[in-house]
């Protein structure tokens, strides 16, 4: 049977509002330069809110010593504590636990879930032994990487805006996040301290930093997606006063929120209207890994519906539900070689209850790859527009030298296609020759010593 003729004119006209032709990634990179430069000019003076980390101390290298990490962004947490030798020995020892946090605890009091936390910490630390070793009368201190709205007031201080993914806490907003925790850990005795608040970018910024000093961007492309870069503080208008001798400081660009000239969709729009947050994260929406199914799964129930993709009108009754489709799915049909698509086949049939022919699954693998491309070649010219950013306020010192730009997440790290759009639109738009020193690397799970690292550079002992 051939493909439903139904099928070929919703499939074209989402390839045409897909397409992220050179031009349109260009605008892309330049927009976003453009917003950076917004955002840094004065709070609120663009979509992207470019907040300050108040991390100016970047790693060296010649860290050393015992130092811990916590990273709390959803219903676990991560502990961890690194042994560092300086440039010699380098990370000695690692150890880190993850610890689910009760149900309960997500709708109990700021202290109650601080407390749990804390005594975490100190049985944690109780198993300290082998290769850790600290050194006599200090305090243990902590690097903590904390992924909700905060307004940070200082490297080891930040006020919680609000909490999201879930969580309902009472009593933690407008609070200091650092304050909450050190007076737990303070009531159980626990001789530890927190030396530095960051997000998980810029603690991945960090980790990667440490292996490679031409580390200047991380990203991160998992659930969600987000971006921090190491800009100099002449560059920062509303730096409010110069707070140290560092002529660089990190910048959280929060570039999810991005939405200045998009290629977007039918699709897009619906699904935006119906989420919990419309309007906002559009940029996030249209490139991260929550989305990338839903948005392939808007586009199959209308050509179900309207073009018969699966016979007739048919509409699998299991397609209807949002997100029942996600990125991992669509990403395994991608990579689908078989010559019946026998992979593809039972993704639909899993997913969607449903049984297609050849036409079907070659359809669905198209619109996969629609919806992928347009993601990874929109996150490459993202990459573009802070390094393009960076290059015109630096008198040219990014495009002239090797720049490493440090990725981490599940989409950026599973999805082979996804990652090779990225570096085709880079390529693209930069040319082979200076694309040639921009170095787009997987930093793997960097973000938990990082955050280390940030202890250890911010320590209260040096
Ligand atoms: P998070 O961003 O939630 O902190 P991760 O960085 O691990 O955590 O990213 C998880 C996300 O990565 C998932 O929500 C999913 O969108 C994406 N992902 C995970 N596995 C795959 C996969 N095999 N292919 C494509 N995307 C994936």
């Amino acid at each position: 049977s051939g493909v439903s003729l139904g099928v070929v004119p919703i499939l074209t006209k989402l390839q045409k509002d897909c397409a992220t032709p050179l031009p349109v990634l260009r605008h892309v990179a330049d927009a976003m330069a453009v917003d950076m430069r917004a955002g840094l000019a004065v709070d609120g003076g663009s979509d992207l809110k470019m907040i300050l980390s108040y991390v100016d101390t970047l790693p060296t290298g010649n860290e050393k010593g015992l130092f811990y990490a916590l990273d709390l962004g959803g219903t676990n947490f991560r502990v961890l504590r690194v042994q560092l030798g300086g440039k010699e020995e380098r990370v000695i020892a690692t150890e880190f636990e993850q610890v689910s946090i009760p149900q309960e605890l997500m709708f109990a009091t700021s202290e109650e879930l601080f407390d749990f936390i804390a005594s975490e910490l100190g049985k944690f630390s109780q198993s300290e032994g082998g290769k850790f070793e600290m050194q006599q009368g200090r305090t243990r201190e902590i690097g903590f990487t904390f992924s909700f709205p905060v307004k940070q007031t200082s490297v080891k201080s930040g006020i919680l805006i609000k909490w999201t993914k879930g969580f309902a806490v009472s009593g933690t907003a407008g609070k200091d996040v650092v304050a909450c925790l050190n007076e737990a850990m303070e009531r159980r005795g626990l001789g530890m301290q927190v030396s530095a608040l960051v997000n998980d970018t810029v603690a991945t910024l960090a980790g990667a930093r440490y292996w490679d000093n031409d580390v200047m961007v991380a990203v991160i492309l998992g659930t969600g997606t987000n971006a921090c870069y190491v800009e100099r503080v002449d560059a920062i208008p509303k730096l409010p006063k110069r707070m140290s001798n560092s002529p660089v400081t990190i910048v959280n660009t929060e570039w999810g929120a991005f939405s200045n000239g998009l290629p977007l969709t039918e699709f897009d729009r619906e699904m935006d209207a119906e989420s919990i947050n419309p309007g906002e994260q559009i940029f996030e929406k249209t490139i991260s890994g929550m989305y990338l199914g839903e948005i392939v799964r808007r586009v199959l129930v209308k050509m179900a519906k309207v073009g018969g993709l699966f016979g007739g009108g048919y509409v699998p009754e299991k397609l209807v539900t949002p997100f029942v489709l996600r990125t991992p799915d669509i990403c395994a049909m991608q990579q689908d070689t078989s010559r019946d698509l026998e992979a593809v086949e039972s993704v639909l049939y899993d997913i969607a209850g449903v049984k297609s022919d050849l036409n079907a699954r070659k359809t669905v693998v198209d619109i996969c790859d629609t919806i992928a491309k347009r993601g990874g070649r929109l996150a490459g010219a993202g990459i573009v527009g802070i390094l393009q950013k960076m290059e015109e306020d630096s008198k040219s010192v990014v495009f002239g030298k090797r720049t490493v730009v440090a990725m981490d997440g599940g989409l950026y790290e599973h999805y082979p296609q996804y990652r090779e759009y990225i570096q085709e639109a880079v390529t693209e738009l930069l040319g082979s020759e200076i694309s040639k020193n921009v170095v787009i690397e997987h930093s793997k799970d960097g973000s938990g010593i990082g955050a280390a690292l940030l202890a250890a550079a911010n320590s209260k002992y040096e």
